[in-house]
């Protein structure tokens, strides 16, 4: 066996050793471990009945985006972020794109169908803004892990808009004031920049390397694509990959390593909100700054720290506007925002050290939190970590206001130490977690998509 399936996802400077240089990697499963665990979710739940044609039109697509994601691996990527045979997946897609039955539906996916062929323009930026999309469809040379490979790899996928949801994303979003308010008790000087939109939407149909091992459970278009500065930028949030991640990885780890005050059940109907806001609230965690932000400095001394300490404050700030606004003013139990919170930490360290900046970013927060006295470190059948709200907030708020003198203030040096410090490089306060995460597999959702490859048959 090749030392490379015995490794230990958890040899963090070997393994950050490795980030990035995985483009031969050809398994379904990255990042390499011993064992993987898998949980199902079948896509055919939540695919449109849009006639017989159209999980057949998906099933070509799928064959022709997992074509061309074996061709990358044979030839490379001929141009930045373009296919190498760009016809038969524009082919496909506008097969896809005639069965959707809006006019903006099948407008935009011949766009992106144009697009996979002669790349984006403007043009089709700007048109592509305009349209409101029930049914989305997109392929491309999409963004993959970061650790991984930092080019984008052949990936197509379809959701759609998911109502419900998007009502509770304009109702989080319709007091900016009171975000600016909680943030400038928290520091003076901290600001919000504008959220590009947000789209709650389902899954129905992933193919290529999106389809791999482990899932993302959002997608930020036309970024991801290999475009830097659209005016049309959108982030397509997938609730049921996520409400199957939590379900089958996040709640498992937090019943077995966390003991709070508060239980996040993904079941219970108190708690139905906490996920779309939870990912809604780290996405504007990423634009709140100080007038000087800048990440220059830092990112000339050390990248990965600078991607992972963006992603802390991404992830803190954003609890912090989760538990101290929105769940106030919209029901919700702070103990519930606070308990989900702590398991998505959980289901992110368990992932692995070194290879997923957001990862290593979670660890950052957890040992931060226990160094600080917020959680203490508990033997209860097994290591957990065991913690109340108030004081996990607390803690919260403390590196918040650290993140604002250090990272946000551009002090690079401040930075660094504070990664180190608190970061996968220290890892004593969180050893005896990461011994007994060490010994379970990698766990992952695994996409069922059998339906696709039935023709002739109706989902009605
Ligand atoms: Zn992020």
């Amino acid at each position: 066996m090749s030392d490379k399936l015995t490794a230990d996802r958890f040899a963090y400077e070997s393994n950050l050793a490795a980030a990035g240089s995985y483009r031969a990697h050809r398994s379904a499963f990255w990042p390499p471990s011993r064992s993987y665990a898998l949980a199902c979710l079948d896509l055919a739940d939540t695919t449109p009945a849009l006639g017989d044609g159209f999980p057949a039109a998906l099933a070509a697509l799928k064959t022709a985006v997992e074509a061309e994601w074996q061709r990358v691996k044979e030839l490379g990527i001929p141009a930045r972020r373009r296919f190498n045979e760009p016809e038969s997946v524009a082919e496909a897609m506008r097969e896809v794109a005639k069965h959707l039955p809006g006019e903006d539906d099948r407008r935009a996916a011949e766009l992106r169908a144009h697009a996979v062929q002669e790349g984006y323009d403007d043009a089709i930026l700007q048109e592509l803004a305009t349209l409101q999309e029930e049914f989305t469809v997109v392929a491309g040379q999409i963004s993959t892990w970061y650790g991984k490979d930092v080019r984008g790899l052949p990936t197509a996928f379809g959701c759609r808009a998911d109502e419900t949801r998007q009502r509770l994303v304009t109702e989080a979003l319709a007091a900016p004031d009171e975000v600016a308010a909680r943030l400038g008790r928290l520091h003076a000087d901290l600001r919000v920049g504008e959220l590009p939109a947000f789209g709650a939407a389902e899954l129905f149909f992933m193919a290529g390397e999106g389809n791999l091992h482990p899932k993302h459970i959002a997608y930020f278009l036309p970024e991801d694509e290999g475009v830097k500065y659209s005016p049309f930028k959108k982030t397509y949030y997938f609730a049921n990959t996520h409400h199957a991640l939590l379900e089958s990885v996040s709640v498992p780890l937090a019943e077995q390593h966390l003991r709070l005050d508060a239980r996040f059940d993904p079941a219970a109907p108190r708690c139905a909100a906490i996920p779309t806001l939870g990912v809604l609230s780290h996405e504007l965690g990423h634009f709140v700054h100080r007038p000087a932000t800048d990440f220059k400095e830092l990112n000339a001394a050390d990248r990965w720290a600078s991607v992972v300490l963006q992603e802390v404050a991404a992830d803190v700030f954003g609890i912090l506007i989760l538990a101290d606004v929105w769940a106030p003013r919209l029901g919700i139990d702070p103990a519930d925002c606070v308990a989900y919170y702590l398991a998505e930490c959980l289901r992110y360290v368990d992932r692995g050290l070194g290879r997923f900046p957001d990862s290593d970013g979670m660890f950052l927060q957890l040992s931060y939190l226990t160094q600080l006295g917020a959680l203490e470190p508990v033997d209860e059948n097994g290591p957990r970590l065991a913690g109340e709200t108030e004081t996990v907030l607390a803690g919260l708020r403390s590196l918040a206001r650290v993140l604002a003198d250090s990272l946000l203030a551009s002090d690079a040096q401040r930075s660094v130490r504070l990664h180190q410090r608190y970061g996968p490089t220290t890892a004593a306060p969180l050893s005896s977690l990461v011994e007994i995460l060490r010994q379970e597999p990698l766990k992952s959702i695994e996409y069922t998509q059998e339906h696709l490859h039935a023709t002739g048959t109706s989902a009605s």
